[in-house]
């Protein structure tokens, strides 16, 4: 069963041709050029996607389903992308409808993080874990939540918008409208801009400086990490508060779902035993030790090929074609 999965972020669109297995036959990337709005990026994202199959010897005719992963948030019901924070002039996009008149064939759509949280339950390292956290860990943060076997949306869809729950209500304010978020202390992109404030209001000599060029504008959650592997005293410090506050937001999920694993994508990733080791310590503070204990807390293992695999993932559960029924 031939699939078309479509990741669209803010700084990068991929696409492949796969099947429900999550096996990807082909994949090409391109950058979202999110200014030039949505109908001129869609073309684009349809010619590839034509492309890719033109490359195969197929057509879409041959597709039995699309799959699409986008920045929340989102409306599964009115199949919209509403809002997303970091993609500025994209609002209510229709993208299912789109894809539907673009491909001939149904659409699916999902969040990131719950697209991730999909690919990780059917095609991931810990696949078939029925009580899965899936953490995004990048520009921003966010959840897919799947519990009981099942991925959970909730209401309006924004189960899992775990990066906007507020660990201090006197905490620096968040883009979101609200203060002190999860977030603001630990999003890659809220992470460099509120050291930047600081290494410029204060003058701050510091290696996540020397690791931008001695430019400011140029201070990047990599070179907070490369800064904190040369044991550079301002870095640790800000390392030591981010751990904690990871910890903070961990530890809460843990308490509120119980889950077996929580997968953490891209920074966890990059960090490696660095984040991993003391936050494995440190949630012990904000979560009872049963639930610590019962949960296991990895990286993903599906990095590089995760967007992908969360948008194969989104169209195999909208068809429901998988070895298990994992939407409700
Ligand atoms: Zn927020």
């Amino acid at each position: 069963m031939k699939l078309l999965g479509i990741d669209l972020g803010g700084t990068k669109i991929a696409v492949c041709l796969g099947d429900e297995t999550g096996t990807i036959l082909s994949a090409r990337r391109m950058p979202t050029l999110s200014p030039e709005g949505p109908p001129a990026c869609l073309r684009r994202t349809a010619d590839l996607a034509r492309a890719l199959l033109n490359e195969a010897g197929l057509s879409a005719r041959d597709l039995a389903a699309v799959g699409i992963a986008a920045p929340g948030p989102v409306s599964l019901r009115e199949g919209l992308m509403l809002r997303p924070p970091n993609m500025a002039g994209w609002i209510n996009v229709p993208l299912v409808k789109w894809a539907e008149e673009a491909f001939g064939c149904p659409a699916y759509m999902n969040n990131d993080a719950n697209a991730c949280a999909l690919a990780e339950y059917l095609y991931g390292s810990c696949r078939g874990t029925p009580n899965l956290v899936y953490l995004t860990m990048s520009t921003g943060l966010g959840a897919g939540i799947i519990l009981g076997g099942r991925l959970i949306q909730g209401a309006t869809d924004l189960a899992g918008e775990v990066g906007h729950h507020v660990l201090d209500l006197n905490g620096p304010p968040c883009p979101c409208g609200q203060r002190g978020c999860l977030e603001i202390y630990c999003g890659g992109m809220n992470v460099a801009n509120r050291l930047r404030e600081r290494i410029v209001a204060e003058n701050i000599r510091t290696a996540i400086l020397d690791e931008a060029g001695g430019d400011p504008a140029a201070i990047d959650f990599r070179g907070f990490l490369a800064a904190v592997k040369k044991n550079d005293p301002f870095a640790l410090e800000a390392w030591d508060e981010y751990l904690e506050r990871l910890a903070q937001g961990v530890g809460n999920v843990i308490m509120f779902l119980n889950p077996q694993v929580i997968l953490m994508g891209t920074i966890a990733i990059h960090a490696g035993d660095l984040l991993l080791g003391p936050l494995r310590e440190r949630v012990k503070r904000y979560a009872w030790a049963p639930s610590v204990e019962a949960c296991r807390i990895l990286p993903s293992a599906l990095e590089g090929r995760i967007g992908e695999l969360s948008a194969l993932a989104v169209a195999a559960a909208g068809l429901g074609r998988t070895d298990k029924t994992v939407l409700p």
